[in-house]
């Protein structure tokens, strides 16, 4: 791909907005079935003419679009291929065909074969979700419209909506209406790694972090700026990705969409420590392929002060981010470390030490967190063998040093930690001196 048409693609997605439009009817009698819109066969009504739009039906979509035979059938690929994703995600069924207007030049399109609301979002490079709803104040019946300009994620997001729409008569709160339909964008089966747009792991990095509050309090303006989304987007994938939160996401998704007494309070409330803490940590060490759920803090580790001649043993692993000792160490005491075993940080690289290899990859590196503030000291070298003094009182934590979103399934083996105070009991042998290291240590091979 060419500089330029990279450049295109970046500014085309950073002008994508996306409004969700509910309207609602209150009726007496039990839901009828919603008026197809006046201008839904307008494509149709063109399908004769060259260049413009035509109609393009899969199991669960119908598209009117002046896209390429090829462009459409693809598109329609992926969105079933989403919808199967969100529908299982949320325990329901697409209840009925999602219609879609998917525009790539509007000089194709007829006058008014666009209704305006979506022709306006269409010239501002964007989408819009209409969804009709009828209600008797028991059932409801849904009708959802996506019009989408047809660049790669805006038809995937707005598809969320109108599968929210269509199945709960809803879309939910405007953090996770927004938050999800972008989850859906990027959603890949069996994957849960970072797969958003390069810009927004761009702009998260070199802007001042959004508060917890700030998003899920915001007021409600649909279609603000594509940095709220992104700002949205990592709330939902950090609480969507990661096993601390992950059990309780799905069911306040579900909650919020089916109208019950739930809410971001109310379900997380008690975690709101953890929660910020995780997601400020995700914010900062973010990035394409990053996976929360190999680097979600462990909030249930029990940390003792390291007081006696005995040691502390914990196990490390290659695959995953900061993991507990187990110790509660002392500003300013000095301890024996040893980490005996060898580990991998990716599939094809030698397996090392806790020394890990020339370039420092693999090496055993250690921070401490104080559990009283919520905060992270500055990270430094262990490595299999020596001697340490804490800079400051906490739980130690350690980790094979490697790039944050290089921790993933190929990194393979675990390292036996143990520490003690220096001077006290017996000393600790090297594990890196030939006959040294226990074979119960090893790991990687049989
Ligand atoms: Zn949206």
């Amino acid at each position: 791909m060419c500089l330029s048409v990279a450049a295109k693609k970046v500014d085309m997605w950073l002008r994508i907005l996306c409004a969700v439009l509910m309207v609602s009817f209150f009726i007496a009698e039990a839901p009828a079935q919603t008026t197809k819109s006046s201008k839904a066969t307008a494509a149709t009504a063109n399908k004769n003419t060259a260049a413009g739009p035509r109609d393009f039906r899969s199991k669960n979509f119908v598209i009117h679009t002046d896209l390429s035979d090829e462009d459409a059938q693809e598109l329609l690929g992926r969105l079933e291929n989403m919808v199967k994703l969100i529908s299982t995600y949320w325990g329901r069924p697409c209840r009925q065909v999602i219609e879609c207007y998917v525009v790539k030049d509007l000089a194709n399109w007829p006058q008014g074969s666009i209704e305006p609301e979506g022709l306006r979002s269409i010239r501002d490079g964007a989408g819009v979700t209409r969804t009709t709803v009828r209600t008797n104040g028991v059932n409801f019946q849904a009708k959802s419209i996506v019009y989408a300009v047809a660049d790669r994620g805006t038809p995937q997001h707005e598809a969320v909506h109108a599968y929210c729409g269509q199945t709960f008569g809803t879309t939910g709160p405007l953090w996770y209406s927004e938050g999800m339909a972008e989850m859906g964008q990027y959603w890949k089966e069996n994957n849960s790694s970072v797969n958003c747009h390069p810009a927004v792991v761009e702009y998260i990095h070199n802007t001042e972090p959004k508060s917890l509050n700030a998003i899920v309090n915001a007021e409600e303006v649909t279609g603000d700026s594509w940095e709220n989304y992104a700002w949205r987007w990592a709330l939902c994938h950090v609480l969507a990705t990661n096993p601390n939160y992950a059990p309780r996401f799905r069911p306040l998704g579900i909650g919020m969409l089916t109208g019950q007494k739930v809410s971001f309070e109310s379900v997380y409330g008690t975690m709101a420590k953890e929660i910020s803490f995780e997601y400020l940590f995700f914010l900062q060490h973010f990035d394409l392929g990053y996976r929360a759920d190999l680097c979600a803090w462990d909030w249930k580790a029990k940390f003792k002060p390291l007081l006696g001649a005995v040691p502390i043993t914990s196990k490390i692993k290659a695959k995953g981010g900061w993991q507990p000792t187990l110790v509660t160490v002392k500003s300013g005491t000095q301890y024996d470390f040893m980490a005996d075993g060898k580990w991998r940080t990716s599939k094809d690289s030698d397996e090392v030490s806790a020394d890990g290899a020339d370039d420092g990859r693999g090496k055993l590196v250690g921070v401490i967190f104080d559990p009283d503030g919520y905060v992270l000291g500055e990270p430094f070298d262990l490595g299999a063998f020596g001697d340490w003094t804490a800079p400051d009182d906490g739980q130690l934590f350690v980790r094979a040093n490697q790039p944050w979103k290089e921790i993933d399934d190929e990194d393979s083996g675990t390292v036996t930690f143990k520490i003690k105070p220096t001077g006290k009991g017996q000393p600790f042998v090297d594990p890196r001196r030939p006959g040294a290291s226990s074979p119960g240590a090893r790991s990687g091979n049989p």
